[in-house]
């Protein structure tokens, strides 16, 4: 399993260029340079990965679930065993921490895959007994072809999340990674010849989002699609499967809340705040962006957070002790630089941050480093506290009732996660009660239990992913009544 210069789609069990021959660059934003290059696919690429996966099926959904399961245990070995490949593909794709992709980003996916293939064993129909009549069974059978397109803030994280569930329930899959993270999807195609994955059944068609993503999209054939990126993408998807009445999962944007109570354990508090704050350069859709603050511990809380903000180390994404390594994209970092600017017009004080990392280390020259970011004196309503930013950039709020922070915390189109700081767990079940949001985390953040709904409400999605909802995405109910 290598890194290649030119990275290839993986269509009916091969390695191929895109048909057009065209390839896209592939920039790495440790420096801004271009290392790689990847298949600008179309419409065709899409059809002949389509007629693979149809070629596929009949045997992939009813070989058995075992023997799917044990080819998708093999894949998930095949990606721990080198996890060193992959996290540092993964690192110079995306730029964040080698450290965070040997520890979060590379486990999970060969997490996701195992988790999946387990499940998909233990998943039971449901059966209706009416007395002395009938008896009604539900059978789960597999959709067929599939697509999932996910994004590049967690790529092969994102990517395994969608393609485990379809897998192992028996569909064949059409699956784009982002056009700005692909390597990992790339070497997840080698691994699954390694693993015997029968030819067609996962196809992995690289390229853009308007062009291939969107062929996807409309492809007739493709009866389900699993989406996560922005929400005005999802928007775009909705409109065009929803009047083809495909089954649809929108994994969208968010601008969640942090509400901090003046009777929250501080120590803990501080210190996942600051990691739920500017883990992944604030590049995870379940960031807190907008921390709201007990008055009484207002001050405590600000001087706190922004000397330990203030401590992090920005750099090299393959040095040790980086905590932020670089932004995705030039048009990222510029995309938060004019939020940063913005915040400014409107009333806000930069704390600490705000500023382009000027790299003394050659290798990094060109690079997209910036330094994490904290705004204060913005009012509730105005736009930095509105629209998601995506970067390594907070705002912090203080408030007085607890009918304040859930009206601030509500005040947003999105409604992805939230967190909630009190030692007071009555206080606690009200406010979670009345939060809209599809995740609620209280005294932690970011503590995953795969088998629970992930998801959010408002403009951040719909439908739910994880555990049995994943499953239940990527089957059809058939009733079956029988009287007697
Ligand atoms: P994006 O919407 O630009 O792209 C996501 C994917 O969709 C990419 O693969 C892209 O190529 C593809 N795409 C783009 N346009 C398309 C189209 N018209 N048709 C089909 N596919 C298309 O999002 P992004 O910038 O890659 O990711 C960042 C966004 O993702 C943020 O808004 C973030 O909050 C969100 N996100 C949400 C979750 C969640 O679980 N809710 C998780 C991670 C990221």
């Amino acid at each position: 399993m290598k890194i290649s210069k030119y990275i290839k789609n993986y269509i009916g069990g091969a390695l191929v260029p895109a048909d057009s021959g065209e390839y896209l660059d592939n920039i790495s934003p440790f420096n801004g340079e271009v290392y790689s290059h990847i298949p600008d696919s179309d419409i065709t690429d899409v059809q002949k990965a389509v007629e693979a996966a149809e070629r596929a099926f009949p045997e992939w959904s009813s070989c058995g679930i075992e023997k799917r399961f044990r080819i998708l245990n093999r894949l998930a070995d095949i990606i721990e065993q080198n996890l060193d490949t992959f996290a540092h593909a993964e690192s110079m794709d995306s730029g964040k921490p080698i450290t965070m992709s040997k520890s979060v980003d590379i486990p999970r996916a060969h997490a996701n895959i195992r988790f999946f293939a387990t499940a998909s064993m233990h998943y039971a129909a449901e059966s209706h007994h009416m007395e002395k009549s009938a008896i009604n069974y539900t059978m789960r059978q597999p959709i067929g072809v599939v697509g999932c397109i996910s994004p590049w803030n967690l790529p092969l994280y994102l990517f395994t999340w969608k393609i485990a569930p379809a897998l192992a329930s028996g569909n064949c899959v059409i699956a784009k990674p982002s056009e700005i993270t692909p390597m990992t999807a790339f070497l997840l195609a080698q691994a699954c010849e390694e693993a015997g994955l029968p030819a067609g059944v996962l196809n992995i068609v690289h390229g853009l989002g308007t062009k291939a993503g969107q062929a996807i999209v409309e492809h007739i054939k493709i009866k389900a699609i699993s989406f996560t990126g922005g929400t005005s993408t999802g928007r775009s998807i909705a409109r065009i499967a929803a009047p083809m009445f495909k089954k649809l999962s929108l994994e969208l944007g968010g601008k969640n809340p942090n509400i901090i109570f003046a009777d929250c354990d501080f120590d803990k508090m501080i210190f996942d705040t600051l990691r739920s704050s500017f883990s992944n350069n604030g590049q995870i859709c379940l960031c807190g962006s907008r921390i709201y603050v007990q008055r009484p511990i207002y001050e405590k809380f600000k001087e706190e957070f922004v000397k330990r903000t203030q401590f992090l180390k920005v750099g090299d994404p393959f040095s040790p002790i980086t905590d932020l390594g670089a932004l995705v994209s030039q048009q990222h970092i510029e995309k938060v630089m004019s939020y940063i600017e913005l915040a400014k017009v409107e009333g806000g004080t930069v704390l600490c941050g705000g500023n382009i990392v000027e790299v003394t280390d050659e290798k990094l020259k060109g690079g997209y480093y910036l330094r994490p970011t904290i705004i204060e004196g913005l009012p509730p309503y105005c736009r930095t506290n509105m629209e998601e930013i995506f970067g390594p950039v907070v705002t912090i709020t203080p408030f007085d009732t607890e009918e304040e922070a859930l009206q601030y915390a509500n005040s947003v189109d999105y409604g992805l996660s939230s967190t909630i700081w009190t030692q007071d767990i009555t206080k606690a079940h009200r406010l979670a009660e009345q939060i809209q949001a599809g995740i609620v985390w209280v005294n932690c953040w970011l503590v995953r239990d795969l088998r629970t709904p992930f998801g959010g409400v408002k403009h951040s999605g719909v439908g739910r992913e994880g555990g049995w909802e994943a499953l239940r995405f990527f089957t059809e109910a058939k009733n079956v009544c029988v009287k007697y």
